[in-house]
């Protein structure tokens, strides 16, 4: 394959502000590749954008025109994946870049799809249910009519904005139109009752913390970092107390680490003793603000909580959070980036320079797109997790712990007993197959970083990225 001249393609791409920061850290990488300008330009252009729009009756009866995309980055696996937002802030640009980082997302975590995302330009707290179920029903309905979902197509997921009930709405829509055996598997982090999967809506958050685990169990780069190995005794700080943030910090303060600052939309707030998670989030219910949370200083403002003293900085919120204005005063020195997107290729530049080790978006909060990949195979699959071999391994256990009791003569308690010849539920099988998936893919990216010589672990992933597909387009070819 010769390369080409791509000038209109290059101005075209940048006339997009984040998908051409997204641009930027896949051109970074690609100078460590050994593929041509063309087959580079293939892998990161957007291969269908769908842009909609389509009118909805509200509740007062006035008529209001929707507009919404669909964005399939890569078709070099197929179905295409990715989440479905609902924001003020969607535009075509989120969506293409959201897409492309969904692409390499799941090739360095070893999930067999392309990359896509979907959105609708709303705010949520401006509609009703009902208005929204018709927003999100009608939305289905026109992704059907042009053939950008379904289970070998394209499948979406929730994203910001979106969650278990919206998915649900979605399948109903596309089983009333298509009346195929594999239909569940159209869309994931599904209802459970509708064919979703125990861990879903936890898994992303869940798959954060394993990524930042991984991160402080490598003793050379904690000792660059001037910290200890391990997750516990770290003290860290989350903007965002959202799906990712909640549960991202849940998990890392159940492994002894010490959450000291929260960042929400009406404010931020900052305790070195330690915040109350739960506590927290009861007090943010019934008050409906972090501010003026126990023992907790208020910050001045919400972007405050990025110059705080803590060891590591778990972004969970929305994109372009870290910017030239604010990288220089974070004193974090682990960048966990939980959401997509929140540091700016320059500020990302900045942050590494001061030595900062950035776990990037496109590995870390993968556990989304990891645990999707379970519920569609189970919906395509229609079995259950654990079904077939729970109660065979059970059984199985037993005879071995009765054994080792009878050549032992020790007795087992009962709880014991239980712990020894417990079978998989479908939650245990998902949580190891998301931790399994995390720790390969940190391997993966530090060889990579390592083999390269890089300070760098977003290149680095983006070399493997760019790795997987491009083999893949070699040995396809191109259609003639
Ligand atoms: N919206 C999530 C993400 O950005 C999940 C996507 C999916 O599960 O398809 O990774």
């Amino acid at each position: 394959m010769k390369a080409q001249n791509n000038d209109n393609l290059t101005t075209y791409m940048s006339t997009y502000k984040f998908y051409e920061q997204v641009n930027k850290n896949f051109d970074k990488a690609a100078k460590y590749t050994r593929f041509d300008k063309g087959l580079l330009n293939q892998i990161k252009v957007c291969n269908t954008v769908y842009h909609v729009t389509f009118p909805i009756e509200k509740d007062d009866g006035r008529i209001e025109v929707i507009e919404g995309w669909r964005v399939e980055h890569s078709h070099h696996k197929m179905p295409t994946k990715g989440g479905i937002r609902y924001s003020h802030k969607v535009d075509e640009d989120e969506t293409m870049a959201l897409a492309a980082l969904m692409t390499y997302k799941c090739a360095i975590v070893d999930v067999p799809f392309g990359g896509a995302k979907g959105g609708i330009k709303i705010s949520t707290r401006d509609y009703s249910d009902r208005e929204l179920e018709k927003i999100t029903r009608r939305y289905t309905f026109e992704l059907i009519k042009k053939g950008f979902i379904g289970p070998a197509v394209d499948v979406p997921a929730p994203d910001y904005g979106t969650g278990a009930r919206e998915m649900g709405w979605i399948l109903d829509t596309y089983r009333q139109i298509n009346n195929d055996i594999n239909a569940e598997a159209c869309v994931t982090g599904k209802p459970i009752q509708q064919g979703g999967i125990q861990g879903r809506k936890e898994a992303t958050g869940r798959g954060v913390y394993f990524g930042i685990r991984e991160a402080c169990n490598v003793k050379e780069d904690m000792e660059k970092l001037g910290l200890s190995t391990g997750v516990e005794g770290k003290t860290f700080v989350v903007q965002g107390l959202g799906n990712v943030g909640f549960h991202a910090s849940k998990y890392m303060t159940e492994a002894g680490a010490k959450l000291v600052g929260v960042a929400e939309i009406e404010g931020a707030i900052y305790d070195p003793n330690g915040i109350d998670l739960n506590k927290l989030m009861e007090y943010r219910q019934d008050t409906g603000s972090i501010l003026g949370f126990g023992t907790s200083t208020d910050l001045n403002d919400s972007s405050d909580i990025f110059t705080v003293e803590c060891d590591i900085l778990i972004p969970a919120a929305l994109e372009s959070q870290i910017t030239d204005e604010n990288a220089n005063d974070i004193k974090a020195k682990i960048i966990a980036e939980a959401a997509n997107g929140p540091t700016t290729s320059h500020a990302h530049d900045v942050l590494k320079d001061r030595g900062a080790l950035i776990i990037p978006d496109s590995y870390l909060n993968a556990g989304g797109v990891i645990v999707s990949y379970f519920e569609w195979l189970k919906d395509i699959q229609h079995v259950r997790y654990g079904r077939m071999n729970k109660r065979f391994d059970e059984s199985s256990f037993m005879k071995i712990a009765r054994e080792i009791e009878s050549i032992s003569g020790k007795k087992f308690t009962d709880e014991e007993l239980k712990n020894l010849t417990h079978g998989a539920e479908e939650y245990d099988l998902v949580d190891s197959g998301l931790e399994e998936t995390m720790i390969n893919a940190y391997q993966q990216i530090r060889e990579i970083r390592d083999e390269h010589d890089l300070d760098d672990l977003r290149t680095a992933a983006f070399i493997s990225a760019i790795n997987k597909i491009g083999i893949m387009y070699e040995q396809m070819g191109i259609f003639p």
